[in-house]
């Protein structure tokens, strides 16, 4: 059938161009075992993240949703050895088990898991001064995405590349009427890129492992 197609499809380009190795082989292991949800990115997706970061020539990442750590080992292996990660996580398990996993990845010294709620987490940031990023990957509770995307504006520069995940969500998307608040929020997200000038952006739909969904990618002009 047509899944099993999209898996074959992406258990070949992953393993011609995005092969796992000890350290993301392990990242998931753990998160298997320590009971995380099955919900990171694709490999392919997580090359992908690791290209944008590389092409971006990005020295600063933020993470919304950090899970087990596997995306962030793809975004943290894309950065020079003084770049800066932080990855927000609000379940202190699933930092726990990502903390674990970057260290055995040795990044440990790029890559910063913060426990908290990202929206608790993003204003400290800003006082601090952290920033501005040069890519930001939002990937958390999906109700949240449009303050995620004005968080990231906050946090950003012009040049800057705002990626977020699952903006398609099985073809639900285009549903005016959902009262999924998934669909709700990730619609108002669309509202805001669209009409936002300091956004300039497109979406794209994927199939594969993590059946159909889509990724949209934003450059920051101002
Ligand atoms: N980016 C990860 C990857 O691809 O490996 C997957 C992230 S998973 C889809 C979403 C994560 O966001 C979960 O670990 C969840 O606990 C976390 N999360 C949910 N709500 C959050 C919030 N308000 N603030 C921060 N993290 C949140």
């Amino acid at each position: 059938d047509q899944a099993a197609r999209w898996t074959a499809v992406d258990a070949y380009l992953t393993d011609q161009l995005a092969p796992a190795d000890e350290a993301l082989t392990a990242a998931l292991a753990a998160s298997d075992e320590a009971g995380l949800p099955k919900i990171a990115v694709a490999p392919n997706q997580g090359k992908l993240l690791h290209l944008l970061a590389r092409v971006q020539g990005a020295r600063t990442i933020l993470e919304v949703g950090t899970l087990g750590g596997y995306s962030t080992i793809w975004l943290g292996r894309a950065l020079p050895p003084d770049g800066k990660l932080i990855s927000l996580e609000s379940d202190p398990a699933h930092a726990e088990v990502a903390r674990l996993n970057l260290a055995r990845a040795g990044l440990d010294q790029v890559a910063e898991v913060r426990t908290g709620a990202a929206l608790d987490s993003l204003p400290k940031l800003e006082a601090e001064g952290v920033g501005p990023f040069d890519l930001v990957f939002i990937d958390a509770d999906k109700k949240n995405n449009p303050h995620y995307i004005e968080w990231a504006l906050r946090l950003t520069r012009p040049g800057s590349v705002i990626v977020v995940d699952n903006v398609v969500r099985g073809g639900a998307i285009t549903d005016e009427e959902s009262s999924d608040e998934a669909i709700v929020a990730t619609r108002e997200m669309f509202d805001l890129v669209a009409r936002d000038p300091r956004l300039d952006a497109t979406a794209f739909q994927t199939v594969g492992v993590k059946g159909y969904d889509g990724l949209l990618i934003a450059r920051v002009v101002s």
